[in-house]
């Protein structure tokens, strides 16, 4: 199905500066909702985010204020002059959220990938003119991400625009979220004129990597970035450690480059950040691979085994070497490569075995 697409129209996109939304992950208080948005229009943002219900994994965590909050964000928009923006999951939420005056709606990623509650959130849409941004969904599924938009666009939204929040897995890693930046890209190729924002704050899940997420999303061309900012971070009571204060959150974008030229996979840039990614991944990878080995070595202590085992370890270097030459690598290389491997594991498990338990 193809898109009708209009700009989204909002303030930022147009003077050639990155769309900037901003705001804490919930609205929590009244105090904290414009404590919060003060010090951000303060600092130039010109669109609030907040979120009013939120999608929480297990219950008994703070599920958002609900209705009650609402009100807060319209004094957000009186007392500021910002726009406001929230998640909604279901009809109920929008019939609210436009009740209060919501500028920009998104659905989160939970519901985008469930078709029916997408469905239903067209249908209460119908008829109505306010710009949505659609996450991706949680698992790597850009169909499912696409059938998203297209539903609300077969419901008449035009004013659309997506939003990479990056995907869960089940391993420890890094990122909170995977980037996985080439599924984004693709959104971007097959839909050039939808407005595409990052969001590092979900990717990232910690307050370190929301400077060079930011920097990353703007080499790769996106539109625009939405960034969880809270007026106390460490007191926030959803996403506390992925939180910036307004001021920090401003010296990061201060020292964002935007580049003026289109990047293409031929630019060097972007060549970088692939490798920068597939270097997060070996190291993921890798941090997987010892986890295996210390539970190896709690095997091998319960059972009065050694730690090296010879004939293990020269099939390991063999059969390496080997896979390692036919993909060109030389095999001298991949040898060093899982020596200095196996040296780490042997040090991992023999930590294990001489621990006193
Ligand atoms: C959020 O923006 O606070 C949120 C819940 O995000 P996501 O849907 O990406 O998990
Ligand atoms: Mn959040």
């Amino acid at each position: 199905m193809e898109l009708t697409i209009s700009p989204l129209a909002l303030p930022g996109v147009e003077d050639k500066r990155p769309l900037i939304i901003a705001g804490p992950c919930s609205a929590e208080t009244e105090e904290q909702v414009i404590d919060s948005a003060r010090q951000l229009a303060d600092n130039g943002i010109k669109i609030f985010r907040a979120g009013i219900w939120k999608p929480r994994t297990k219950p008994g965590g703070f599920e958002g204020n609900g209705e009650k909050a609402l009100p807060w964000m319209q004094r957000v928009k009186e007392e500021t002059g910002m726009l406001t923006s929230t998640e909604v999951a279901m009809p109920r939420h929008i019939e609210l959220a436009l009740q209060y005056g919501i500028d920009l709606l998104w659905i989160g990623a939970r519901t985008t990938a469930n078709p029916f509650a997408m469905q239903e959130i067209a249908d209460a849409l119908k008829g109505v003119d306010i710009p949505v941004l659609v996450k991706n969904p949680v698992n790597p599924d850009l169909e499912l991400w696409i059938g998203a938009l297209e539903r609300l666009n077969a419901a008449g939204i035009t004013r659309l625009g997506a939003i990479h929040r990056g995907f869960s897995s089940y391993d420890k890693k890094i990122y909170r979220n995977l980037p996985m930046w080439q599924i984004p890209i693709e959104l971007r190729r097959r839909m050039p004129q939808l407005s595409i924002i990052c969001d590092p704050s979900h990717i990232g899940g910690q307050r370190e990597l929301i400077a060079p997420l930011c920097q990353q999303a703007m080499d790769l061309g996106f539109d625009g970035l939405i960034v969880e900012s809270h007026c106390n971070p460490d007191a926030a009571w959803s996403d506390a450690k992925q939180q910036v204060t307004p001021d920090v959150l401003e010296y990061i974008l201060n020292l964002l480059v935007i580049r003026d030229e289109t990047i293409t996979t031929e630019n060097i840039t972007m060549l970088r950040r692939q490798i920068d990614e597939l270097d997060d991944n070996l190291i993921d990878l890798l941090a997987k691979r010892m986890r295996i080995c210390r539970e190896i070595g709690q095997y091998k202590k319960e059972h009065d085994m050694t730690i090296l085992q010879t004939t293990r370890y020269s099939e390991i270097l063999d059969k390496r070497g080997a896979q390692g030459s036919l993909v060109g690598i030389d095999a001298a290389c991949t040898r060093q490569i899982f020596e200095a491997i196996h040296a780490e594991s042997v040090r991992q498990q023999l930590e294990i075995l001489n621990r006193a338990d």
